[in-house]
């Protein structure tokens, strides 16, 4: 998965398009990510023991596919490319300027 936990995404489809978030959970497994602020649902709290019922708001995970990471660098939304160095290390490298995005690596 090209999008990780701590990037910075910018939302290409849907209701927050063109929006930028924090991608705060990533689940590899099932191809989503969780971004700060976006995709919120209400959900409802229902009253139980004394406490009063409420209405939370939530972000729900989103597919990955409907965000592309924001280079720290050049700042556009880019393609993620793969470089892998000496030590077999695999990197995310932004497409356009080359520049190495942020951790975490990514694990062979
Ligand atoms: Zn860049």
């Amino acid at each position: 998965m090209k999008i990780l936990k701590g990037d910075t995404v910018k939302i290409l489809i849907g209701k927050d398009k063109g929006r930028e978030g924090l991608v705060v959970k990533a689940m590899p497994k099932k191809d989503k990510i969780v971004v700060q602020g976006m995709n919120l649902y209400k959900k409802c709290i229902k009253p139980s023991q004394g406490k009063p019922g409420s209405i939370i708001t939530k972000e729900r995970a989103m597919t990955v596919s409907k965000a592309a990471v924001i280079c720290p660098n050049c700042k556009k939304a880019i393609r993620v490319a793969y470089q892998i160095d000496k030590a077999g290390e695999k990197f995310r490298i932004c497409r356009k300027c080359k520049s190495m995005l942020n951790s975490p690596v990514v694990k062979k």
